[in-house]
């Protein structure tokens, strides 16, 4: 499944992350954005379907969809 339906829409072309070079390991594909270093973990295991983390700071970040990107400028904030 692709990851572009968790994205909120709503967010458009403002707040997105700058993604960097992907990491690739067996079971998951981790990239860190460039302006705000969070990094978005995509989980590939076997006979499940992928899904996705966030870290910013070594912690994991609780949310249901992309968090907006902090160095980016947010028009409704
Ligand atoms: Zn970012």
């Amino acid at each position: 499944m692709s990851e572009v339906a968790i994205i909120n829409p709503a967010i458009g072309k403002h707040g997105r992350h700058k993604w960097g070079e992907a990491k690739r390991f067996p079971y998951k594909t981790e990239v860190s954005c460039e302006r705000c270093q969070i990094v978005k973990v995509t989980r590939h295991e076997p006979s499940v379907r992928p899904w996705l983390e966030f870290y910013r700071d070594g912690e994991r970040v609780n949310c249901e969809r992309t968090p907006v990107c902090e160095s980016a400028e947010v028009p409704f904030a």
